[in-house]
């Protein structure tokens, strides 16, 4: 060829590919396109698409985003797994794969705000049935069961009031009727619980929590106990796009690195806080599963391994506005929504998280004016307690 001009040279810079050493992490692909020697291996990796082999869209598939998902996967002991752009997207692609128009979905009753609103939205627009459960109560979902019914959506641990879902109950009866079982693992993380291993078909992340951990990415996560399943969900994600971009991805398998040690010490900082504040007077209750005054907490010793999560909740004796000048006292734990980072935070769910939810649902997800959650992070608890003391004082 003609020695090219220096234009078209700009456009095609040579790629390195390490040689000697091997890199210890999967690179960042940015590069969202793969090219091919020959048609026919580009019209066959486009014909019979796979996650692993054959990369050509970033859409279909990217190693360093692969490598995220086969981490995962691997943690909760699942087939296969699958990134998404977010939580929210993790959950709309399993639900849009799979259930279709006059399904019956029976789900929790205390659900994240964004998947209640969705099943809702699903329910008065696209013509989903829909009722909800305690989460406790097995014989709840055998009376829920109709023909239709085609899910059971559970949360291993709730947000903000920390209700444990007793999994394997109700997996049982949802099995027994073929009704596949998705839980979103969010707060457990698959350090203290992996529900595949207690019945569930499909596990849902958002990984912009705890996996990810440095509140620094969004994303989210599927895996699937059975290889059918996941690729029915994989078809979905294809089509409705909700794809997971590379960066994020790489954040997410770093974080996993730390994720027993970071989890671990959460749920430490949070039983020491948890034991503390159910002492001080102006404390009404706390919702922590690892005090023996939870409801769910034989539940939870059964079900979680090594710790009861980073995730605290208090109703102060003073309602919302203790709830206010409380949260606005603190010092070092800041207010901010969201939770699983390495820094404690704390907010307000019935102004924020779970503003969608009228009077009645907030009730049913026991959640009150003063409700105040913690999302407990890695800092020494005596500097944590610290804050919260001095903070208590002022209400
Ligand atoms: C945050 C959260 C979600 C939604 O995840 P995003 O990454 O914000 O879309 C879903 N479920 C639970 C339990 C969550 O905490």
């Amino acid at each position: 060829m003609k020695e090219l001009h220096q234009q078209t040279r700009a456009a095609h810079p040579p790629i390195i590919r390490p040689t000697g050493g091997r890199p210890l992490t999967t690179p960042i692909y940015h590069g969202h396109l793969f090219a091919y020697e020959d048609g026919e291996a580009l019209a066959a990796a486009f014909a019979e698409p796979a996650q692993e082999s054959g990369y050509f869209y970033g859409r279909y598939g990217n190693p360093t985003v692969r490598t995220f998902e086969r981490a995962l996967a691997d943690l909760e002991g699942g087939c296969d797994g699958l990134a998404t752009g977010s939580g929210m997207a993790a959950i709309a692609t399993v639900l849009m794969a799979m259930l279709r128009t006059g399904d019956h979905v029976i789900a929790q009753s205390s659900l994240y705000g964004g998947t209640y609103a969705l099943l809702h939205d699903l329910a008065d627009r696209w013509g989903l049935e829909l009722t909800h459960v305690s989460g406790e109560d097995p014989e709840q979902v055998r009376a829920a069961l109709r023909p239709r019914t085609r899910m059971l959506y559970l949360e291993t641990i709730t947000n903000p009031v920390t209700q444990v879902a007793d999994l394997p109950a109700l997996a049982a009866v949802a099995r027994q009727a073929g009704v596949p079982v998705v839980v979103d693992n969010t707060l457990a993380t698959p350090v203290l619980c992996r529900p595949l291993e207690h019945g569930a078909d499909v596990v849902v992340h958002s990984a912009t929590k705890y996996i990810s951990g440095h509140s620094d990415a969004v994303a989210g996560a599927v895996v699937c106990a059975d290889p059918q399943v996941h690729r029915r969900i994989w078809n979905q994600l294809l089509i409705s796009g909700g794809t997971l971009d590379p960066t994020s991805a790489w954040l997410c398998t770093r974080g996993l690195a730390t994720l027993h040690m970071r989890v671990r010490r959460q749920s430490e900082n949070a039983l020491f806080l948890a034991r503390r504040l159910a002492e001080h007077p102006a404390v009404e209750r706390v919702h922590y599963p690892g005090l023996e005054s939870h409801p769910q907490h034989a539940t939870a010793r059964r079900l979680l391994d090594g710790g009861f999560g980073g995730l605290l909740s208090v109703d102060l004796v003073g309602g919302r506005e203790a709830g206010r000048v409380f949260a606005e006292s603190l010092r070092l734990v800041q207010l901010a929504v969201s939770l699983g980072g390495t820094k404690t935070m704390v907010m307000h769910p019935a102004s924020t998280s779970h503003r969608e939810l009228d009077a009645d649902a907030l009730a049913a997800a026991g959640i009150g004016a003063g409700t105040v959650r913690f999302a407990v992070g890695v800092e020494h608890p005596e500097d944590l307690w610290s804050d919260l003391e001095q903070a208590l004082a002022k209400v």
